[in-house]
């Protein structure tokens, strides 16, 4: 029985519902009225209930599809301004117990090689990425017990934190680890995590049994229920994401949709994030095995249809994607991406290593340097953000959300934006980037409407110029 205030997977992912939610989407996918009424209340940017959404996403009328990409681009323009947040993974280990099909990590895989980083390698790792510029990331390892217990993690998070080479730091360490015990989850949250992330990869309870035939993974109500566990464990935000290509899509939707439906109904805060991962070629994985792939044009409507349907819901996209896909949604409501990545175990300090390669997780579309992807965002109108603030602030969980509902949180993310930006110029772009950055940093702070703000981003921008760091709103 579906109901999402319970805490059973069963019962908030409902199978029932999704198909439920499916047969009414195709019944009326040609639905004139209906369609305009839904688009009605999404303009009012407060989101759709999952069946809403579903009829969106498969509307297949071409001057309402039109509708449905204008409404997202203006939402994503209202809640997110043109800022992008970047990010980098960073893969702590390799070792896996799990059997994921779709994973070169999983545990039959013999021709990998296997990889965990001590903690002096770990440091070499993050200045690595702090001499790229970045200040946030995603902290990534396999599920092994014995090779990566929670110790491992909580000590590798002391050391990222702990790390201040040259005006280089990570403010801010999302962790993506296998769903784990309320226990595990306070540890973390007592380690200073900023979002909690664990893909679905699908909803499909079915389906989840036959990918994942080994290892703790195969349990689908463990996984499922991961994020409640993580939220009694007191951490406030949590990020959620689907594998799209393992089932089909418009199932993996309404289920996506759905959970987050039952995070607000429980908790009184949505998924603080949601990732929409592509399966992709990589060691020992063909993604052409997987009959449920999509292409560009869908995933740019999946995009558009999260963004209108949950507009407080920052939306990731990975080096994963192409560069030319990437600029095709940035505009739809994508809020982060990841840049000059590395999907692979010590990938950052030593390049050069050519196994490297063999430890990575997928394979890279957009294999640009950082220094690139800021200047290719920039010229396109974009103001890259290495903003930390929020978590940093307390503004997070519940009280974040607020702000956000309220359109509030424009008036830190911009400054934010601009002076985090200026950071990035000083100390790290190339001559090329930092010029096209500087006459983007002058014209951005121009934009700022309320003068006090103004002022004080103006004269943190002169004190960064002299050296100084880390100014926040
Ligand atoms: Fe292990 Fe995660 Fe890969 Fe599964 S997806 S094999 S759990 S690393
Ligand atoms: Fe993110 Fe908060 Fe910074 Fe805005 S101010 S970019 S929401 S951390």
């Amino acid at each position: 029985m579906y109901n999402p205030k319970s805490t059973k997977a069963e019962e908030f992912i409902c199978n029932d519902e999704v198909l439920a939610s499916l047969e009414y989407a195709e019944n009326n996918k040609n639905n004139i009225e209906l369609i305009d009424k839904i688009l009605e209340k999404a303009k009012l940017g407060k989101g759709l209930s999952h069946r809403e959404a579903a009829v969106l996403l498969d509307c297949d009328i071409e001057e309402k599809n039109q509708e449905i990409f204008k409404l997202a681009e203006k939402i994503k323009q209202d809640y997110y301004g043109n800022r992008i947040v970047l990010f980098a993974p960073l893969y702590l280990s390799n070792y896996c117990v799990n059997g994921c099909v779709y994973c070169p990590y999983h545990a039959k895989n013999k021709h990998i090689p296997r990889k965990k980083m001590t903690q002096k390698e770990i440091k070499e790792e993050v200045i690595a990425l702090q001499d790229m510029g970045h200040k946030r990331l995603a902290i990534e390892t396999g599920e092994d017990p014995v090779n990566n217990p929670i110790e491992y993690v909580l000590e590798s998070l002391k050391t990222i934190y702990s790390i201040h080479h040259k005006n280089g730091a990570i403010r801010r360490a999302n962790v993506n680890i296998a769903a784990t015990t309320v226990e595990n989850y306070r540890k973390l949250k007592e380690a200073g995590i900023g979002t909690y992330i664990l893909f679905q990869e699908t909803y499909n309870k079915e389906s989840y049994e036959k990918l994942h035939l080994t290892g703790p993974k195969h349990n689908y109500t463990y996984h499922t229920e991961a994020m409640d566990r993580a939220m009694q464990g007191g951490i406030d935000d949590v990020g959620l994401g689907v594998l799209f290509g393992l089932e089909s899509y418009r199932y993996e939707f309404s289920a996506l949709l759905m959970h987050a439906e039952h995070l607000e109904a429980v908790y009184g805060v949505g998924p603080h994030t949601i990732s929409v991962p592509r399966i992709r070629k990589a060691d020992d994985i063909d993604p052409n095995t997987f009959d449920n792939g999509i292409d560009d044009d869908i995933f740019a409507k999946i995009i558009a249809c999260i963004r209108i349907s949950v507009p407080y819901t920052g939306m990731i996209i990975s080096t994963r994607e192409s560069q030319a896909c990437r600029e095709k949604v940035l505009k739809l409501g994508i809020s982060q991406i990841s840049g000059g990545s590395k999907t692979s175990v010590g990938g950052y300090a030593h390049p050069e290593d050519e196994s490297e390669e063999d430890t990575a997780q997928f394979d890279i579309s957009d294999r640009r340097t950082l220094d690139e992807v800021i200047k290719w965002l920039m010229e396109l109108g974009y103001v890259p953000s290495f903003c930390t603030a929020c978590y940093r602030e307390g503004r997070v969980g519940d009280r974040f959300m607020a702000i956000c509902k309220e359109q509030q949180i424009h008036n830190f993310c911009h400054p934010n934006a601009i002076m985090t930006l200026e950071e990035y110029l000083q100390d790290y772009a190339s001559d090329e980037t930092r010029k096209v950055g500087e006459f983007l940093v002058k014209k951005e702070v121009e934009t700022l409407g309320d003068k006090k703000i103004r002022t004080v981003v103006e004269e943190n921008l002169a004190k960064i110029k002299q050296g100084e760091r880390d100014f926040r709103f």
